[in-house]
């Protein structure tokens, strides 16, 4: 059966000009970047091109990249980094919609001895920026908001945010991981201090990330170790994958202009196709701010996780909008927080596209997918009083 892969916010597929960059360096130029021979020699020259690249597609300088294991360790050391350098700051801001790998750890950091103050979102996953001003004080290490939501797609305004929080003189960071490479991002445009991106979400390898550190932002290391990364991350480099994000990000500075519209010419004929031959069908999420491969639908009275197995049954790939914990479906914090109702939270799906998406792709989304919430909505006792309701109101 054909895969039809609609989950490209969960992982890529490894571009295949990314994975012949790789290959070499796995068996026949394995010299270790550090040693002082030519050998070991020609594979640094290579992570300097990488760096070169990375940097490239975010209007950074090549020593402002350092080369991470993931996102989420480009997101822990970026929080740990400002505070471990600012040991007197106490208080760290964020929202409540950002990746576990923010959130879990803010709320770590809230029971050792931090104050956070999680910023709401409104029904579109809007920050709310009045309540952003005032929760700036002298005693804030650092304000982490993500540039778009892994979700809904839905973006902050970091250019605005990152102004603001400049000013005050306060530390910002940004988890881009979901936005790098689908959207244009100038860090010579943008206040930015430090910015996370990951790898696999960009048609590079699994385990490779970077952390942008602007120029002059206080910093200490989060891996202590040897003297690689110039000192700021000890370990010695993940070669193969770090050369494949190098190309990676060179390939998505290619695609930023034509193939970003097409993969959202793709995902709005999705989207609206689905409204369409669908009732009690809403998108999540502010649809004038989004990255151009995402959409997150909710379907009324059905369970996310019965229409994943019963796309997976046409070789349909997407997420639901909910997590199965102890036993009961809980709709994500992302959704809870934007006060998305329970009826509709828990039937949520997010299909994300990429460029290696077809148009026949998504017909075949838009034919097969409304016979299932059909047949869902049969089994749904909630739907048959949903349809009692309307026919009393009418
Ligand atoms: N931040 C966001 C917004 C993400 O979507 C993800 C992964 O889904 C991460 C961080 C973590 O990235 P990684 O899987 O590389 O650790």
């Amino acid at each position: 059966m054909k895969v039809i892969y609609a989950d490209n916010n969960a992982t890529t597929q490894v571009a295949p000009e990314v994975l012949e960059e790789m290959l070499p360096y796995f068996h026949d130029l394995y010299g270790n970047p550090s040693s002082m021979h030519s050998f070991g020699g020609q594979v640094a020259g290579k992570l300097k091109e990488a760096r070169e690249r990375v940097a490239g597609l975010i209007g950074a300088t090549p020593d402002e990249i350092l080369f991470t294991s993931c996102g989420t360790e480009s997101d822990n050391t970026a929080i740990r980094a400002a505070i471990a350098s600012q040991p007197d700051k106490k208080h760290i801001v964020t929202t409540r919609v950002e990746h576990p790998a923010v959130k879990n750890l803010c709320e770590h950091l809230g029971g050792h001895g931090y104050r956070v103050t999680f910023l709401s979102v409104d029904r579109q996953g809007r920050s709310d920026f009045e309540h952003l001003y005032r929760a700036l004080s002298h005693d804030t290490a650092i304000v982490s908001v993500m540039w778009a939501n892994n979700e809904t797609g839905v973006m902050f305004p970091v250019d605005e945010i990152a102004q603001v929080v400049r000013e005050k003189g306060i530390v910002f960071h940004t988890d881009a991981v979901q936005a790098v490479g689908k959207i244009p991002i100038d860090m010579e445009q943008v206040p930015v201090d430090m910015l996370s991106l990951s790898g696999h979400k960009i048609h590079a390898a699994k385990g490779v990330g970077a952390l942008y550190v602007r120029k002059g932002t206080k910093f200490s290391p989060f891996l202590i170790g040897g003297h690689q990364e110039r000192g700021r991350r000890g370990g010695t480099e993940n070669v193969a994958s770090i050369i494949g994000l190098g190309k990676a990000c060179e390939l998505a500075s290619q695609h930023l202009g034509e193939e970003n519209e097409r993969v959202k010419y793709l995902r709005d004929k999705l989207e609206n196709g689905i409204l369409k031959r669908i009732p009690n069908a809403m998108v999540n999420g502010d649809r004038d701010h989004r990255l151009p491969n995402t959409t997150s639908i909710s379907f009324e009275y059905v369970e996310g996780e019965a229409i994943l197995l019963m796309m997976n049954e046409f070789g349909i790939c997407a997420s639901s909008g909910s997590a199965c914990t102890s036993g009961s479906l809980e709709p994500s914090h992302v959704l809870r927080a934007m006060g998305v109702p329970f009826t509709a939270a828990h039937g949520s799906i997010r299909f994300s596209l990429s460029i290696y998406n077809t148009e026949e792709e998504v017909d075949f989304i838009i034919e097969k997918l409304p016979p299932i919430i059909e047949r869902l909505r049969e089994l749904s006792p909630f739907w048959d009083e949903s349809k009692a309701a309307a026919a009393v109101c009418s």
